[in-house]
Protein backbone atom coordinates (compact mmCIF):
# COMPACT_ATOMS: atom_id res chain seq x y z
CA UNK A 1 0.00 0.00 0.00
CA UNK A 2 1.16 3.67 -0.39
CA UNK A 3 2.80 4.96 2.70
CA UNK A 4 2.37 8.41 0.86
CA UNK A 5 -0.87 8.55 -0.05
CA UNK A 6 -2.20 10.62 2.98
CA UNK A 7 0.56 13.32 1.98
CA UNK A 8 -0.75 13.12 -1.56
CA UNK A 9 -4.29 13.92 -0.80
CA UNK A 10 -5.68 16.97 -2.62
CA UNK A 11 -7.89 19.05 -0.22
CA UNK A 12 -10.96 18.04 -1.79
CA UNK A 13 -12.93 18.20 1.28
CA UNK A 14 -16.19 18.72 -0.54
CA UNK A 15 -16.53 15.78 -1.12
CA UNK A 16 -15.72 13.28 0.96
CA UNK A 17 -16.61 10.19 -1.18
CA UNK A 18 -14.43 10.78 -3.99
CA UNK A 19 -11.38 11.05 -1.70
CA UNK A 20 -12.28 8.20 0.14
CA UNK A 21 -12.49 6.27 -3.31
CA UNK A 22 -9.17 7.50 -4.39
CA UNK A 23 -7.68 6.68 -1.33
CA UNK A 24 -9.05 3.09 -2.01
CA UNK A 25 -7.89 2.54 -5.09
CA UNK A 26 -4.47 3.62 -4.51
CA UNK A 27 -4.33 0.97 -1.19
CA UNK A 28 -5.40 -1.52 -3.47
CA UNK A 29 -2.19 -1.53 -6.16
CA UNK A 30 0.84 -0.92 -3.97
CA UNK A 31 2.28 -2.81 -1.27
CA UNK A 32 3.65 -2.51 1.77
CA UNK A 33 4.08 -5.05 4.92
CA UNK A 34 2.45 -2.26 7.25
CA UNK A 35 -0.54 -3.35 8.58
CA UNK A 36 -3.24 -0.98 7.77
CA UNK A 37 -7.12 -0.46 9.01
CA UNK A 38 -9.36 -0.51 6.38
CA UNK A 39 -12.18 1.71 6.58
CA UNK A 40 -15.14 0.53 5.21
CA UNK A 41 -15.32 3.62 2.61
CA UNK A 42 -11.89 3.21 1.64
CA UNK A 43 -10.31 5.43 3.94
CA UNK A 44 -7.12 3.82 6.28
CA UNK A 45 -4.84 4.97 8.28
CA UNK A 46 -1.58 3.32 9.71
CA UNK A 47 -1.85 1.43 12.70
CA UNK A 48 1.30 3.00 13.93
CA UNK A 49 0.41 6.28 12.92
CA UNK A 50 -2.74 5.90 15.35
CA UNK A 51 -0.51 4.42 17.75
CA UNK A 52 2.17 7.13 17.41
CA UNK A 53 -0.28 9.93 17.14
CA UNK A 54 -2.19 8.69 20.24
CA UNK A 55 1.04 8.22 22.61
CA UNK A 56 2.24 11.94 21.61
CA UNK A 57 2.23 14.24 24.20
CA UNK A 58 -0.71 16.24 24.31
CA UNK A 59 -0.37 19.79 25.72
CA UNK A 60 -3.23 20.05 27.68
CA UNK A 61 -5.80 22.86 26.29
CA UNK A 62 -6.66 26.08 27.77
CA UNK A 63 -9.12 28.44 27.69
CA UNK A 64 -6.58 30.90 26.89
CA UNK A 65 -6.17 28.78 23.68
CA UNK A 66 -10.14 28.67 22.76
CA UNK A 67 -9.70 32.37 23.00
CA UNK A 68 -6.41 33.13 21.70
CA UNK A 69 -7.22 34.18 17.98
CA UNK A 70 -9.85 36.99 18.92
CA UNK A 71 -13.36 38.30 18.75
CA UNK A 72 -14.84 37.43 14.79
CA UNK A 73 -14.54 38.36 12.51
CA UNK A 74 -10.80 37.16 12.25
CA UNK A 75 -8.10 38.67 10.47
CA UNK A 76 -6.79 36.32 7.31
CA UNK A 77 -3.71 34.96 9.48
CA UNK A 78 -5.74 35.17 12.91
CA UNK A 79 -8.24 32.58 10.65
CA UNK A 80 -5.37 30.91 9.51
CA UNK A 81 -3.81 30.05 12.76
CA UNK A 82 -6.95 29.16 13.80
CA UNK A 83 -7.37 26.63 11.65
CA UNK A 84 -3.78 25.27 11.91
CA UNK A 85 -3.72 25.22 15.41
CA UNK A 86 -7.13 23.00 15.72
CA UNK A 87 -5.42 20.98 13.02
CA UNK A 88 -2.60 20.45 15.82
CA UNK A 89 -4.67 18.99 18.17
CA UNK A 90 -7.55 16.61 16.61
CA UNK A 91 -5.83 14.53 15.30
CA UNK A 92 -3.69 13.27 18.37
CA UNK A 93 -7.24 13.66 20.26
CA UNK A 94 -8.67 11.35 17.38
CA UNK A 95 -6.19 8.44 17.76
CA UNK A 96 -6.43 8.36 21.22
CA UNK A 97 -10.14 7.61 20.74
CA UNK A 98 -9.45 4.86 18.35
CA UNK A 99 -6.81 3.24 20.28
CA UNK A 100 -9.40 2.99 23.49
CA UNK A 101 -11.82 1.99 21.30
CA UNK A 102 -9.53 -1.30 19.83
CA UNK A 103 -8.70 -1.78 23.64
CA UNK A 104 -12.34 -2.84 24.28
CA UNK A 105 -13.18 -7.03 24.35
CA UNK A 106 -13.49 -7.94 21.32
CA UNK A 107 -17.39 -8.84 21.44
CA UNK A 108 -18.06 -5.19 22.36
CA UNK A 109 -15.83 -3.72 18.92
CA UNK A 110 -17.55 -6.61 16.77
CA UNK A 111 -20.76 -4.80 17.68
CA UNK A 112 -22.13 -3.22 14.37
CA UNK A 113 -23.08 -0.20 16.08
CA UNK A 114 -19.56 0.58 18.26
CA UNK A 115 -17.46 -0.27 15.37
CA UNK A 116 -19.54 2.37 13.60
CA UNK A 117 -18.35 4.90 15.55
CA UNK A 118 -14.83 3.22 15.71
CA UNK A 119 -14.91 3.59 11.85
CA UNK A 120 -16.57 7.50 12.03
CA UNK A 121 -13.51 8.21 14.19
CA UNK A 122 -10.76 6.54 11.88
CA UNK A 123 -12.65 8.52 9.10
CA UNK A 124 -11.97 11.69 10.67
CA UNK A 125 -8.40 11.09 11.26
CA UNK A 126 -7.40 9.73 8.15
CA UNK A 127 -9.72 13.15 6.57
CA UNK A 128 -7.71 15.62 8.50
CA UNK A 129 -4.19 13.79 8.78
CA UNK A 130 -3.45 15.48 4.75
CA UNK A 131 -3.85 18.94 6.11
CA UNK A 132 -2.30 18.75 9.29
CA UNK A 133 0.69 17.61 6.83
CA UNK A 134 0.25 20.47 4.39
CA UNK A 135 -1.07 22.95 6.74
CA UNK A 136 -3.22 25.63 5.51
CA UNK A 137 -1.57 28.63 4.23
CA UNK A 138 -4.10 29.95 2.01
CA UNK A 139 -7.91 31.47 2.67
CA UNK A 140 -9.52 29.21 -0.21
CA UNK A 141 -7.89 26.38 1.85
CA UNK A 142 -9.21 27.29 5.00
CA UNK A 143 -12.52 27.40 3.30
CA UNK A 144 -12.41 23.88 2.33
CA UNK A 145 -11.05 22.94 5.48
CA UNK A 146 -14.01 24.51 7.48
CA UNK A 147 -16.07 22.24 5.37
CA UNK A 148 -14.83 19.37 5.95
CA UNK A 149 -14.49 20.04 9.89
CA UNK A 150 -18.16 21.16 9.53
CA UNK A 151 -18.56 17.65 8.17
CA UNK A 152 -17.10 15.63 10.35
CA UNK A 153 -18.64 17.07 13.24
CA UNK A 154 -21.77 16.21 11.59
CA UNK A 155 -20.46 13.13 11.09
CA UNK A 156 -20.27 12.79 15.12
CA UNK A 157 -23.08 13.74 16.31
CA UNK A 158 -25.16 10.27 16.70
CA UNK A 159 -21.81 9.01 18.39
CA UNK A 160 -24.21 9.27 21.82
CA UNK A 161 -26.98 6.95 20.88
CA UNK A 162 -24.97 5.20 18.66
CA UNK A 163 -22.55 3.99 21.19
CA UNK A 164 -25.41 3.74 23.79
CA UNK A 165 -27.18 1.06 21.47
CA UNK A 166 -23.64 -0.75 21.42
CA UNK A 167 -23.16 -0.85 24.86
CA UNK A 168 -26.96 -2.11 25.46
CA UNK A 169 -26.91 -4.79 23.05
CA UNK A 170 -23.15 -6.15 24.82
CA UNK A 171 -24.62 -5.34 28.55
CA UNK A 172 -24.50 -9.30 29.52
CA UNK A 173 -20.74 -9.53 28.08
CA UNK A 174 -19.21 -6.50 29.87
CA UNK A 175 -19.77 -5.06 33.82
CA UNK A 176 -21.49 -2.00 34.22
CA UNK A 177 -18.58 -0.70 35.69
CA UNK A 178 -16.63 -0.78 32.90
CA UNK A 179 -19.32 0.56 30.56
CA UNK A 180 -19.08 3.32 33.14
CA UNK A 181 -15.67 3.70 33.26
CA UNK A 182 -15.19 3.36 29.05
CA UNK A 183 -18.15 5.70 28.53
CA UNK A 184 -17.00 8.82 30.87
CA UNK A 185 -13.77 8.99 29.76
CA UNK A 186 -14.57 8.73 26.42
CA UNK A 187 -17.78 11.21 26.44
CA UNK A 188 -15.60 13.54 28.39
CA UNK A 189 -12.49 13.66 25.70
CA UNK A 190 -15.34 13.98 23.34
CA UNK A 191 -16.37 17.20 24.88
CA UNK A 192 -12.73 18.53 24.73
CA UNK A 193 -13.01 17.64 20.97
CA UNK A 194 -15.87 19.20 19.61
CA UNK A 195 -15.34 22.13 21.41
CA UNK A 196 -12.02 22.68 19.69
CA UNK A 197 -13.80 22.12 16.55
CA UNK A 198 -16.82 24.08 16.74
CA UNK A 199 -14.57 26.63 18.24
CA UNK A 200 -12.77 27.18 14.98
CA UNK A 201 -15.84 26.79 13.50
CA UNK A 202 -17.68 29.24 14.94
CA UNK A 203 -14.91 32.09 14.16
CA UNK A 204 -14.61 30.47 10.00
CA UNK A 205 -18.57 31.18 9.73
CA UNK A 206 -18.13 34.59 11.97
CA UNK A 207 -15.15 35.65 9.97
CA UNK A 208 -16.98 34.83 6.54
CA UNK A 209 -17.10 38.76 4.18
CA UNK A 210 -19.99 39.51 2.70
CA UNK A 211 -19.74 37.91 -0.84
CA UNK A 212 -22.01 38.79 -3.67
CA UNK A 213 -22.02 35.00 -4.57
CA UNK A 214 -25.50 33.78 -4.03
CA UNK A 215 -23.79 30.46 -2.38
CA UNK A 216 -21.89 32.33 0.21
CA UNK A 217 -25.28 33.86 1.88
CA UNK A 218 -25.78 31.52 4.37
CA UNK A 219 -22.17 32.12 5.53
CA UNK A 220 -22.82 35.73 5.31
CA UNK A 221 -26.05 35.82 7.40
CA UNK A 222 -24.86 32.80 9.58
CA UNK A 223 -22.21 35.61 10.53
CA UNK A 224 -24.65 38.58 10.86
CA UNK A 225 -27.25 36.70 13.43
CA UNK A 226 -24.22 36.20 16.19
CA UNK A 227 -24.68 38.56 18.88
CA UNK A 228 -21.04 40.67 19.40
CA UNK A 229 -21.00 39.01 23.11
CA UNK A 230 -20.19 35.48 21.40
CA UNK A 231 -16.23 34.99 20.91
CA UNK A 232 -16.53 31.60 19.32
CA UNK A 233 -18.91 29.20 20.97
CA UNK A 234 -18.42 30.80 24.48
CA UNK A 235 -21.33 33.77 25.37
CA UNK A 236 -19.65 36.50 27.29
CA UNK A 237 -22.57 37.52 29.05
CA UNK A 238 -24.56 34.22 29.01
CA UNK A 239 -27.79 34.51 31.34
CA UNK A 240 -28.84 31.08 32.86
CA UNK A 241 -32.45 32.17 33.50
CA UNK A 242 -33.07 32.73 29.52
CA UNK A 243 -31.61 29.00 28.34
CA UNK A 244 -33.78 27.87 32.09
CA UNK A 245 -37.00 29.60 30.18
CA UNK A 246 -36.10 28.10 26.58
CA UNK A 247 -35.47 24.71 27.89
CA UNK A 248 -38.57 24.72 30.32
CA UNK A 249 -40.26 25.51 26.58
CA UNK A 250 -38.74 22.59 24.82
CA UNK A 251 -39.28 19.79 28.11
CA UNK A 252 -43.05 21.15 28.59
CA UNK A 253 -43.73 20.43 25.03
CA UNK A 254 -42.34 16.79 25.62
CA UNK A 255 -44.45 16.57 28.55
CA UNK A 256 -47.47 17.82 26.62
CA UNK A 257 -46.95 14.74 24.36
CA UNK A 258 -46.48 12.13 26.83
CA UNK A 259 -48.62 13.18 29.82
CA UNK A 260 -50.86 15.67 28.17
CA UNK A 261 -49.97 18.46 31.16
CA UNK A 262 -47.13 20.54 31.58
CA UNK A 263 -45.79 21.61 34.99
CA UNK A 264 -45.17 25.29 36.11
CA UNK A 265 -41.50 26.37 36.36
CA UNK A 266 -40.70 29.68 38.89
CA UNK A 267 -37.14 31.27 38.75
CA UNK A 268 -36.27 33.14 41.87
CA UNK A 269 -32.52 34.23 43.21
CA UNK A 270 -30.70 36.57 40.91
CA UNK A 271 -32.09 35.72 37.22
CA UNK A 272 -30.27 38.54 36.31
CA UNK A 273 -26.92 36.73 36.86
CA UNK A 274 -24.46 36.09 33.92
CA UNK A 275 -21.36 34.75 33.29
CA UNK A 276 -19.08 33.48 30.05
CA UNK A 277 -19.66 30.12 29.09
CA UNK A 278 -20.81 27.67 26.50
CA UNK A 279 -24.45 28.17 25.85
CA UNK A 280 -24.30 24.52 24.20
CA UNK A 281 -23.22 22.58 27.32
CA UNK A 282 -25.75 25.15 29.98
CA UNK A 283 -28.44 23.74 27.58
CA UNK A 284 -27.65 20.14 27.26
CA UNK A 285 -27.79 20.25 31.18
CA UNK A 286 -30.19 22.31 32.33
CA UNK A 287 -33.17 20.16 29.36
CA UNK A 288 -31.73 16.88 31.05
CA UNK A 289 -32.33 18.32 35.07
CA UNK A 290 -35.60 19.62 33.78
CA UNK A 291 -36.75 16.67 31.79
CA UNK A 292 -35.76 14.35 35.05
CA UNK A 293 -37.46 17.10 37.51
CA UNK A 294 -41.11 17.00 34.94
CA UNK A 295 -41.15 13.41 34.70
CA UNK A 296 -41.10 12.77 38.71
CA UNK A 297 -43.36 15.71 38.88
CA UNK A 298 -45.82 14.69 36.69
CA UNK A 299 -45.31 10.86 37.68
CA UNK A 300 -45.60 11.20 41.11
CA UNK A 301 -49.41 13.08 40.64
CA UNK A 302 -47.80 16.81 41.69
CA UNK A 303 -47.77 18.24 38.38
CA UNK A 304 -49.60 21.21 40.48
CA UNK A 305 -46.97 22.33 42.50
CA UNK A 306 -44.04 24.39 40.88
CA UNK A 307 -40.83 23.44 39.91
CA UNK A 308 -38.53 26.10 41.89
CA UNK A 309 -35.27 27.10 40.09
CA UNK A 310 -32.93 29.40 42.38
CA UNK A 311 -30.10 31.02 40.82
CA UNK A 312 -27.17 32.48 42.82
CA UNK A 313 -23.95 33.95 41.60
CA UNK A 314 -21.26 33.31 43.96
CA UNK A 315 -19.71 36.59 45.33
CA UNK A 316 -16.15 37.79 43.59
CA UNK A 317 -14.27 37.23 46.42
CA UNK A 318 -10.30 38.45 46.04
CA UNK A 319 -7.62 36.13 45.86
CA UNK A 320 -10.50 33.28 44.97
CA UNK A 321 -8.73 33.07 41.62
CA UNK A 322 -7.79 29.44 39.86
CA UNK A 323 -5.86 28.68 37.15
CA UNK A 324 -7.43 26.42 34.88
CA UNK A 325 -6.59 23.76 32.79
CA UNK A 326 -7.79 21.07 30.63
CA UNK A 327 -6.34 17.32 31.89
CA UNK A 328 -5.58 14.81 28.92
CA UNK A 329 -9.19 13.42 28.70
CA UNK A 330 -11.13 15.00 31.78
CA UNK A 331 -11.66 18.57 30.53
CA UNK A 332 -10.57 21.93 32.14
CA UNK A 333 -10.15 21.58 35.66
CA UNK A 334 -9.55 23.74 38.66
CA UNK A 335 -6.18 23.54 39.66
CA UNK A 336 -6.02 22.59 42.86
CA UNK A 337 -1.97 24.34 43.55
CA UNK A 338 -0.92 20.85 44.47
CA UNK A 339 1.33 19.90 41.22
CA UNK A 340 1.95 16.31 42.47
CA UNK A 341 -1.79 15.72 41.73
CA UNK A 342 -1.47 17.16 38.32
CA UNK A 343 -0.09 14.98 35.70
CA UNK A 344 0.33 17.54 33.09
CA UNK A 345 2.34 20.81 33.17
CA UNK A 346 0.68 23.68 34.56
CA UNK A 347 -0.44 25.98 32.15
CA UNK A 348 -2.31 28.45 34.81
CA UNK A 349 -4.51 30.65 32.24
CA UNK A 350 -5.93 32.83 35.35
CA UNK A 351 -9.49 33.68 36.07
CA UNK A 352 -9.77 36.36 37.85
CA UNK A 353 -13.35 36.90 38.20
CA UNK A 354 -14.45 33.07 36.72
CA UNK A 355 -17.63 34.03 38.44
CA UNK A 356 -19.36 30.39 39.68
CA UNK A 357 -23.38 30.07 39.73
CA UNK A 358 -25.19 27.74 40.79
CA UNK A 359 -29.02 26.68 40.08
CA UNK A 360 -30.96 24.90 42.60
CA UNK A 361 -33.61 23.01 40.87
CA UNK A 362 -36.39 21.82 43.20
CA UNK A 363 -39.35 19.43 42.13
CA UNK A 364 -42.09 17.91 44.27
CA UNK A 365 -41.58 14.72 42.63
CA UNK A 366 -41.35 12.43 45.48
CA UNK A 367 -37.35 12.18 45.62
CA UNK A 368 -35.49 9.23 44.54
CA UNK A 369 -35.61 6.06 46.34
CA UNK A 370 -32.78 4.44 48.18
CA UNK A 371 -32.52 1.73 46.35
CA UNK A 372 -32.42 3.75 43.10
CA UNK A 373 -29.86 6.45 44.23
CA UNK A 374 -26.59 4.50 43.88
CA UNK A 375 -27.09 4.16 40.59
CA UNK A 376 -28.60 7.05 39.19
CA UNK A 377 -24.96 8.25 38.10
CA UNK A 378 -24.40 5.00 35.97
CA UNK A 379 -24.40 5.24 32.11
CA UNK A 380 -27.31 3.23 31.32
CA UNK A 381 -29.36 3.44 34.58
CA UNK A 382 -32.86 4.46 34.51
CA UNK A 383 -36.13 3.70 35.71
CA UNK A 384 -37.97 4.79 32.87
CA UNK A 385 -40.37 2.27 31.16
CA UNK A 386 -42.14 3.65 28.08
CA UNK A 387 -45.69 0.88 28.68
CA UNK A 388 -47.20 3.01 25.52
CA UNK A 389 -44.45 1.16 23.90
CA UNK A 390 -45.46 -2.58 22.11
CA UNK A 391 -43.20 -5.11 22.85
CA UNK A 392 -40.86 -2.84 25.08
CA UNK A 393 -38.11 -4.53 27.20
CA UNK A 394 -37.10 -1.60 28.82
CA UNK A 395 -37.10 2.55 29.27
CA UNK A 396 -33.45 2.55 27.34
CA UNK A 397 -34.18 1.02 23.59
CA UNK A 398 -37.85 3.03 23.68
CA UNK A 399 -35.85 6.20 24.36
CA UNK A 400 -32.89 4.79 21.26
CA UNK A 401 -36.29 4.12 18.98
CA UNK A 402 -37.51 7.61 19.25
CA UNK A 403 -34.30 9.40 19.10
CA UNK A 404 -34.66 12.42 16.42
CA UNK A 405 -32.94 12.35 13.38
CA UNK A 406 -31.11 15.46 14.08
CA UNK A 407 -29.07 13.24 16.59
CA UNK A 408 -29.21 15.81 18.91
CA UNK A 409 -31.33 16.25 22.25
CA UNK A 410 -33.34 12.78 22.45
CA UNK A 411 -37.13 14.03 22.19
CA UNK A 412 -38.10 11.42 24.85
CA UNK A 413 -38.67 12.87 28.70
CA UNK A 414 -36.49 9.97 29.66
CA UNK A 415 -35.31 6.20 29.10
CA UNK A 416 -31.93 6.33 28.04
CA UNK A 417 -30.14 7.10 31.35
CA UNK A 418 -27.16 8.75 30.39
CA UNK A 419 -28.91 12.18 31.74
CA UNK A 420 -27.78 12.73 34.60
CA UNK A 421 -24.20 11.08 33.93
CA UNK A 422 -23.30 13.00 31.09
CA UNK A 423 -24.36 16.43 32.82
CA UNK A 424 -22.16 16.07 35.18
CA UNK A 425 -19.26 15.15 32.80
CA UNK A 426 -20.36 18.54 31.34
CA UNK A 427 -20.40 20.58 34.06
CA UNK A 428 -17.01 19.04 35.24
CA UNK A 429 -15.50 19.80 32.07
CA UNK A 430 -15.11 23.79 32.98
CA UNK A 431 -15.06 22.99 36.62
CA UNK A 432 -18.12 23.11 37.85
CA UNK A 433 -20.48 20.08 39.46
CA UNK A 434 -23.76 18.88 40.46
CA UNK A 435 -25.08 17.22 43.59
CA UNK A 436 -28.29 15.93 44.22
CA UNK A 437 -30.34 15.83 47.22
CA UNK A 438 -32.98 13.56 47.18
CA UNK A 439 -35.87 13.96 49.97
CA UNK A 440 -37.26 10.56 49.83
CA UNK A 441 -41.39 10.65 49.99
CA UNK A 442 -41.36 14.63 49.03
CA UNK A 443 -38.88 15.82 46.46
CA UNK A 444 -35.33 16.24 45.21
CA UNK A 445 -33.00 19.14 44.84
CA UNK A 446 -30.06 19.39 42.46
CA UNK A 447 -27.50 21.80 42.62
CA UNK A 448 -25.52 22.55 39.65
CA UNK A 449 -22.55 24.90 39.90
CA UNK A 450 -20.77 26.03 36.78
CA UNK A 451 -18.02 27.99 36.74
CA UNK A 452 -17.85 31.05 34.57
CA UNK A 453 -14.97 30.47 31.58
CA UNK A 454 -12.87 33.22 33.08
CA UNK A 455 -13.04 37.41 32.36
CA UNK A 456 -13.25 38.21 29.14
CA UNK A 457 -12.66 41.40 27.93
P1 LIG B 1 -33.12 8.84 32.59
O1 LIG B 1 -33.81 10.13 32.89
O2 LIG B 1 -32.96 8.57 31.14
O3 LIG B 1 -33.73 7.68 33.32
P2 LIG B 1 -30.99 10.01 34.13
O4 LIG B 1 -29.53 9.75 34.17
O5 LIG B 1 -31.43 11.40 33.77
O6 LIG B 1 -31.63 8.94 33.13
O7 LIG B 1 -31.63 9.66 35.54
C1 LIG B 1 -31.44 8.37 36.09
C2 LIG B 1 -32.54 8.05 37.09
O8 LIG B 1 -32.41 8.91 38.24
C3 LIG B 1 -33.95 8.28 36.59
O9 LIG B 1 -34.41 7.17 35.82
C4 LIG B 1 -34.71 8.47 37.89
O10 LIG B 1 -35.02 7.21 38.45
C5 LIG B 1 -33.70 9.12 38.82
N1 LIG B 1 -33.90 10.59 38.93
C6 LIG B 1 -33.17 11.57 38.37
N2 LIG B 1 -33.64 12.78 38.68
C7 LIG B 1 -34.71 12.60 39.48
C8 LIG B 1 -35.64 13.48 40.14
N3 LIG B 1 -35.55 14.80 40.03
N4 LIG B 1 -36.62 12.89 40.88
C9 LIG B 1 -36.72 11.55 41.00
N5 LIG B 1 -35.87 10.67 40.39
C10 LIG B 1 -34.89 11.18 39.65
MG1 LIG C 1 -33.06 11.96 32.59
Amino acid sequence: MAASRLQTLPFRGRNRRLIAGIRFASSTTSASNRNWIIHPSGTDVANDEVARLAASPRRPLTLADLLKHGRPPLSKDALLASANFTLSLLPARLASRIQALRNLPFIVVSNPHVSKIYDNYLHSLSTLLPYQQRQITTLEEEHQFGDVLADLVHTHANTIPTLARGFLECRKYVSPIDVTRFLDTHLRARIGTRLIAEQHLALHFASQPINEDPTEQTHASARDSIPSNYIGVIDTALQPARIIRLCEDFVGEICELKYGVRPRLEIGGQPEAAFAHVPVHVEYIITELLKNAFRATIESGNEREPIEVTIAAAPDVPGNEHPIQEDADVGFQLNSGDDTANTNEAIGYSTPSSQSITIRIRDRGGGIPPEVLPHIWSYSFTTFSDMDFQGSENGNMDALNTISASGGHLSTIAGLGYGLPLSRAYAEYFGGSIAMQSLWGWGTDVYLTLQGVGKID
